[in-house]
This record gives structure tokens, sequence and C-alpha cells, in this order.
């Protein structure tokens, strides 16, 4: 039941991952916008410009899913994770181009580790908690591998989370552990931001990377960041090796280290004790 509600789940993510950075860029646009013809008729009320016409709802609900290539609609039957994939053999049913089997691995991956998180917590409040900051952690990592960026819209609701977990005493850590987890985890990142910039003069990283190292403090408490960051880093520079080694990245180009954070994090939920065991620091 849990890995069938994690496809389900998995299957409405691709949908966020798809569509709310094209949400977020009509957004700012939007406001951008706004915010110039504001400035123009303050300057010159004669001369505002054009209003852009209304664009057409779109966000996570409208308009219905359609196919990239020849824009049919994907009917219901077409919809379900993973098998509709499979029976179509990854192709559109009306135009015959590729489907990307991102979307069915998105949702194996969503139904697998919704299952590694109830089997680790159990049906607890602790549990389902733990699954939504997992979905939300999924979203986040794909959208900063897509775009190289990380929403706040995403990440903020993941600190909160986090704190909101351990409010009782019955979440991971105690309440104190995760405000200072939350605390230290956006320091580090902030100074260690502000620090490179200040000697190579370049930003190494994104401020949602700290939002989401903070929302690992929160969630697991301060004890677990030297280890997150510590595995982010070597699955990150495994990674930069082998894409390196495909040729398919040129070194000084931006990457982002927030599938990396998400990765780490992820583990050291999973196998908290164990982490903090190897890296002594087991309280
Ligand atoms: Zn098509």
């Amino acid at each position: 039941m849990v890995a069938f509600i994690g496809l389900c789940v998995g299957s409405f993510l691709n949908v966020v991952v798809y569509r709310f950075p094209i949400m977020l860029n009509r957004d700012w646009t939007e406001f951008a916008q706004e915010h110039l013809a504001e400035q123009a008729s303050a300057a010159d009320a004669a001369q505002l410009p054009e209003q852009s016409t209304p664009a057409e709802p779109f966000n996570l609900a409208v308009p219905r899913s359609r196919c990239p290539s020849c824009n049919n609609l994907i009917s219901a039957w077409q919809n379900i994770p993973v098998m509709s994939w499979l029976i179509l053999r990854g192709r559109c049913k009306n135009c015959a181009n590729p489907i990307s089997a991102r979307y069915p691995l998105v949702e194996l991956l969503t139904g697998c580790m919704s299952l590694g998180v109830i089997g680790t917590f159990g049906f607890t409040a602790l549990g389902l908690g733990a699954l939504i900051f997992t979905w939300i952690l999924i979203a986040a990592t794909f959208i900063d591998f897509d775009t190289q960026l990380l929403p706040d819209q995403l990440t903020l609701p993941l600190v909160w989370l986090g704190l909101l977990i351990n409010l009782n005493g019955n979440g991971i850590v105690s309440l104190h552990d995760a405000v200072i987890g939350a605390v230290a985890g956006y320091l580090f990142l902030w100074s260690t931001f502000w620090a490179f910039k200040l000697i190579r003069g370049k930003e190494g990283m994104g401020y949602g990377d700290f939002k989401l190292y903070a929302a690992m403090g929160a969630l697991m408490g301060w004890q677990v960041l030297p280890a997150v960051i510590l595995i982010a880093s070597v699955v990150g520079l495994i990674f930069s090796l082998i894409s390196i080694a495909l040729s398919r990245s040129t070194s000084g180009q931006a990457f982002a280290f927030g599938p990396y954070l998400a990765i780490a994090g992820w583990v050291c939920l999973i196998f908290r004790d164990t982490v903090l065991s190897v890296f002594g620091g087991g309280a």
C-alpha cells in the first residue's frame, strides 16, 4: 500500500518538477513587469507600457497534461504510474515520440523511498512527517538538478516541517537540538559562501542550499550536520568525476549542490544511528 501511494505521489511530483519552475518564472516576469510599469508611471504618467494580456491559467492542477511533442491530451489510463510507460513502451500513443524514462524512474524512486521511510519509522506520526519531508525533498532535488534553483516555496516548508516533527519530544531529536541544527546548518553554509566570495570573488553555491542544509539540521539535529556535508561532498565528487570522464561537463560550469545535500540528508535520515556511530557524533 505504501509503495502504491508512493508511486502515485511520484506521478504528481513529476508534474511539480516540470511545472513549478515555469510557474515561478511567470510570477517573476509578471512582478518585474508590474514593477517597471509602476516606475515608468511615476517618471512619466503619459508613457505607460502596454499591459500584457492575462495568460491562460497554469498551475499544478490545470491545464491537463499533454504530450510535449504533439500536444495530445494524456488520458487517465495513460497516466497510471510506471505501468502506462511500460505498456506504451516509452512512446506517445498518438505521435510515437519517446516519453522520457525519467517519469517512471521518479515514480519508482518515490515508491522505494516511501517504503524505506515507513520501513524505518513505521505507521507513526513521525513516519508520516518523514514521508512528507521525503516527497518535498524529491521535488526540490529534481528542480535543482534541472534549473539550478532551489525554490524557497519548497526549502522553507522543509525547515518548518523538520522543527514540527521534533516539537513534542517524540520525533528524531529534542526540539533543542533541532533548533540549533537549523540555525547551525544555515549559518555554516552562509559563512562558507561569504568566505568563498571574499577570497575567490566567486559564488560557489546558492542560498537555497543554506535552507536545505538548515532543514536537515531541523529534522535530524545538529549532530548529523558534519556527516551530511561530508557524504554530500563525496557523492558530489564522484558524480563530477563521472561526468568529467563522460566529458559532459566543462570545468567551471555551475553545478547544483542541492541534489547531493538531499541524497546525503536522506541517507542520514534512514541510517541516522549508523551514520552517527561512524562519524562519532552520537550523543
Ligand atoms: Zn505525442
